[in-house]
């Protein structure tokens, strides 16, 4: 769909092309589109000059002589094509203008949700749909923006989208906007701040400024003209670039649904303490994973260890007797969980292994989540991180994986028996969480080595 800068950079080539020429006649295939009227529109229009072209938020203006105006409206696929007066109409072609120097200005619209108003100069501005149309950036006062914003329930994806506020921003430079402004797309509206607004207008005007110098964006249906395409799709930073590296931080950007706009954003730079940036780490056992935990904990992080709130989980009384019922009696000794037995049982059926983790699970991750509190910066530890609820709020996963003889030995060091521990480890699809990993570490090296690769992503520091 055509923006503001695909609108501006349609005017700027039908000022070329059709200022000064004269309408000798105008041919409607498909009246629907001429909302004030097909006959009317013709009638007042023949033998009027085209003087000058403007544009009214993602409305383009015609203004003709006699004071007579076209305001005309692209919509979803809208296009203007010039050429001669005898090309054959085209198969979407909703009107054409001939002009009285043999050449013809078409409209095109395989949407056909297009509209066109036949106006006049002396009160167009005046009436609908015009004054529905919001300030543009460049003339909008932030303090204004910021009352009109909050008043909004909804998130600020969809305000940024509201035309009758701010006009000007569709899907793809919202979302170029929030990125620069590390703005959440989900951001309540009235949590908005005096700075948001000011850096939502200045951040809006740039982008929309540089669209225009770029002729705008050429993504599927929309090209300004014939044979051209814009090339501001090649310097966008946010819109179209899901899995790629977020150009501050380096994260896989992540797309979700807002409002029914697919919304392309980086949950690390546009995090805050509602939509904090959630990072999981997992890995087999002894492969350095809390050395990991401790890192990022001195650098910002809230550090959840799930199998920690699991061990306290086990120890309250309601949940010991709720596994009971799961998986036999003996579960239970001497009031404590028999991890022995359990492990046993889990191990010899899987049926019951999903039982429990059904109920563990939201427990613990209840407790969990009283954790995140007014933090944006969440790190999980997951020992077994598939199926996990961590799983789908994951923005980045990383995996750490050591030597078996490496890992065999620190667990010694533990006290622990390493033949048991990483048996218990070993059925694991390790490999499987591999795949889906965001960053890959090595963890058999010195303490030194480890703080260097972390230190090296930008996203974790
Ligand atoms: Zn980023």
């Amino acid at each position: 769909m055509p923006e503001l800068p695909e609108v501006e950079t349609v005017k700027r080539i039908l000022e070329q092309e059709v200022i000064g020429k004269t309408i000798e006649d105008i041919e409607i295939y498909r009246a629907k589109n001429v909302v004030t009227g097909a006959d009317e529109f013709v009638k007042s229009l023949k033998g009027k000059k085209i003087e000058a072209m403007s544009r009214v938020g993602k409305f383009l203006v015609f203004h003709l002589s006699e004071g007579h105006v076209i305001v005309s409206h692209l919509r979803m696929e809208g296009k203007y094509y010039a050429g001669k007066k005898e090309d054959p109409v085209e198969k979407h072609e909703i009107l054409r203008f001939l002009f009285t120097d043999a050449t013809r200005l078409s409209y095109l619209d395989t949407r056909k949700f297009g509209v066109l108003y036949l106006e006049r100069e002396d009160d167009y501005l005046a009436k609908a749909p015009l004054t529905e149309v919001g300030t543009e950036p460049w003339s909008t006062d932030p303090s204004a923006l910021l009352k009109a914003y909050r008043r909004k329930k909804g998130p600020l994806k969809e305000a940024l989208l509201d035309q009758g506020i701010m006009c000007g921003l569709g899907n793809i430079y919202a979302d170029e906007v929030l990125f620069a402004t590390s703005l959440h797309p989900l951001k309540a509206c009235p949590t908005l701040k005096e700075e948001d607004a000011e850096a939502i207008v200045k951040e809006s005007s740039r982008i929309l400024r540089m669209a225009i110098d770029n002729g705008g964006s050429t993504i599927r249906s929309y090209h300004p003209k014939e044979g051209m395409d814009g090339r501001m799709q090649n310097v966008l930073e946010a819109y179209g670039r899901v899995g790629k590296p977020c150009s501050k931080c380096g994260l896989p950007l992540k797309k979700i649904r807002v409002g029914g706009r697919g919304t392309t954003y980086c949950p690390h730079c546009q995090r805050d303490a509602e939509h904090p940036f959630v990072v999981a780490l997992t890995g087999p056992i002894a492969s350095g994973k809390s050395a990991v935990g401790s890192y990022l904990a001195e650098h910002g992080f809230v550090r959840i260890d799930l199998d920690d709130i699991v061990s306290r989980l086990y120890e309250e009384k309601e949940v010991l007797s709720k596994l009971q019922e799961i998986l036999g009696s003996e579960a239970v000794k001497d009031g404590k969980l028999d991890r022995a037995y359990v492990l046993e049982e889990i191990t010899s059926d899987p049926s019951l292994k999903k039982r429990l983790e059904e109920y563990v699970h939201p427990l613990a991750y209840e407790k969990a989540i009283e954790k995140e509190k007014g933090r944006d910066k969440i790190l999980y530890e997951v020992p077994f991180y598939l199926g996990s609820p961590i799983e789908e709020r994951t923005d980045a996963l990383i995996y750490i994986e050591a030597d078996t003889a490496i890992r065999a030995k620190r667990i010694e060091e533990r006290g622990k028996n390493p033949a048991l521990a990483i048996k218990m480890n070993e059925n694991y699809p390790w490999e499987e969480v591999k795949k889906k990993a965001t960053l890959t570490l090595r963890g058999d090296g010195t303490l030194d080595e480890l703080h260097r690769m972390l230190s090296s992503v930008k996203y974790l520091n």
